[in-house]
């Protein structure tokens, strides 16, 4: 067993002061009965424990660390930024940078405001929807994770999924009477509420590749067809890309999957590790932001000079497309190793992918919807969780949570992964 006692005596300390601990829920390990460990440091597609135990890192700070860790340009980018001021509150030139970085990426996006997490981009971008509608409706999907505000917090994925309570307490009926919540890839669902609420749907909302409860893919076809049911009703097509955004491709789901959104929701890669967030899209609609127009959206640190430097400095080395290459061969690779671990331990172990997002669902059938991630067996992937642990290797504490590569992730990383699990799926 590895040691972890400095990491013990830090998570009974935070007890005391913290909920549970941890500054977000997931952290805590709770979904697989387990304990936090505390990070020393990070480099690469390496992470070390406060123990002084190394492990090959697949949660990536959950997705924004695309170039694995303390990335230098990234790193050089915000020291230098930070010797001319933290936080101005004035406009900053890095800020039209970043704007214009970002409609390079994503055509669909033509104008975009900073925010300071997806929570909030999300948030924003449904008032927005609704405030240019001036319709209150809005469609979800089951398993979807959206942030922790409001009238998103319904079914949601994630650590609400994790823990049992996808729909928070604390939360207002009322709050969330607005939004409409059906299973993902189910076409006759979207059409019947569409059917039903003629005129006063604002928008449908998703992660067009499910990234908080695994990695669920969309059907052939479900996209086109809520693209085209938001054009005939007059609604707008929201994707939350905060986690597939620079990730499955250089312009995200949209690119990838070759349809456009109306509103597009940024975050994590983002940020390059910072506290940032973005939602933009069609100028029409973002002009009905104030001061242009009459829906309200703030921030005192939005645009922070660090944040968007630290940002700009992840976008642009993923610029000319190598990086995507990488991942996406690395994603295969690991696919493949994953694939053949599982058959030699004889584990029905359903694996899916889009790039360099995967989860690996302990069961046979193949995962559509929420509905089906939920069939899979928990205690099983907790076994293997705490196994793989041992081994040196970090996947998310929870059978929800989507893993990610990195291009700091390489055939050592990789090889030491697949024999892992070969052992530990065979001992399970
Ligand atoms: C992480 C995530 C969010 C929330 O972002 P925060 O920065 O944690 O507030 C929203 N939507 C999706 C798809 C996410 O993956």
């Amino acid at each position: 067993m590895i040691c972890t006692e400095k990491s013990d005596a830090l998570f009974a300390e935070s007890l005391k002061h913290i909920p549970g601990g941890v500054n977000s829920p997931v952290r805590a390990f709770r979904a697989v009965s387990g304990k936090p460990f505390f990070v020393d440091r990070a480099k690469g597609a390496q992470v070390w424990d406060v123990d002084g135990n190394e492990y090959v890192d697949y949660v990536g700070t959950w997705g924004p660390a695309i170039h694995g860790h303390a990335f230098e340009p990234i790193i050089s980018a915000v020291r230098e930024a930070a010797t001319s001021g933290t936080s101005f509150g004035i406009p900053n030139p890095f800020e039209v940078e970043m704007a214009q970085l970002i409609k390079t990426f994503f055509p669909s996006i033509e104008k975009v405001r900073m925010v300071n997490s997806g929570t909030e981009a999300c948030m924003s971008a449904i008032r927005v929807a609704r405030g240019f509608t001036k319709r209150d409706k809005i469609i979800k999907f089951d398993g979807c994770y959206h942030g922790h505000h409001d009238s998103l917090l319904v079914k949601a994925g994630s650590g609400a999924l994790t823990f049992g309570s996808p729909d928070s307490a604390g939360v207002p009926a009322e709050f969330t009477q607005h939004t409409i919540v059906i299973p993902f890839n189910d076409e006759a669902a979207v059409k019947k509420v569409f059917e039903a609420n003629q005129g006063q749907i604002a928008g449908v909302i998703l992660e067009p590749v499910i990234g908080n409860a695994g990695v669920i893919l969309p059907k052939d076809g479900f996209l086109e067809l809520l693209r085209e049911l938001c054009s005939a009703n007059d609604s707008l097509l929201i994707f939350d890309e905060v986690m597939t955004g620079f990730r499955v491709a250089r312009g995200g789901t949209q690119e990838r999957f070759g349809i456009k959104p109306d509103l597009t929701c940024l975050g994590k890669i983002i940020g390059g590790g910072l506290p940032v967030g973005a939602f933009g899209g069609r100028a029409d609609v973002m002009s009905c932001l104030a001061p242009e127009g009459p829906v309200y959206q703030a921030g005192t640190l939005s645009g922070n000079p660090l944040a968007m430097a630290a940002g700009i400095a992840a976008l642009k080395s993923l610029e000319s497309g190598e990086a995507h290459e990488k991942l996406e061969a690395l994603g295969a690779q690991l696919e493949e190793g994953m694939r053949g671990a599982a058959k030699e331990a004889g584990i029905p172990v359903t694996y899916q992918r889009c790039g360099s997002m995967f989860c690996g669902y302990f069961g046979n059938h193949t995962v559509h919807s929420l509905d089906d991630a939920m069939k899979c067996d928990r205690d099983q992937f907790a076994k293997y969780f705490h196994g793989m642990l041992q081994e040196g290797v970090y996947v998310a504490p929870s059978q929800f949570e989507a893993g990610f590569l990195s291009t700091a992730h390489g055939d050592a990383e990789i090889e030491k992964t697949v024999n892992a699990a070969t052992k530990i799926l065979k001992s399970l």
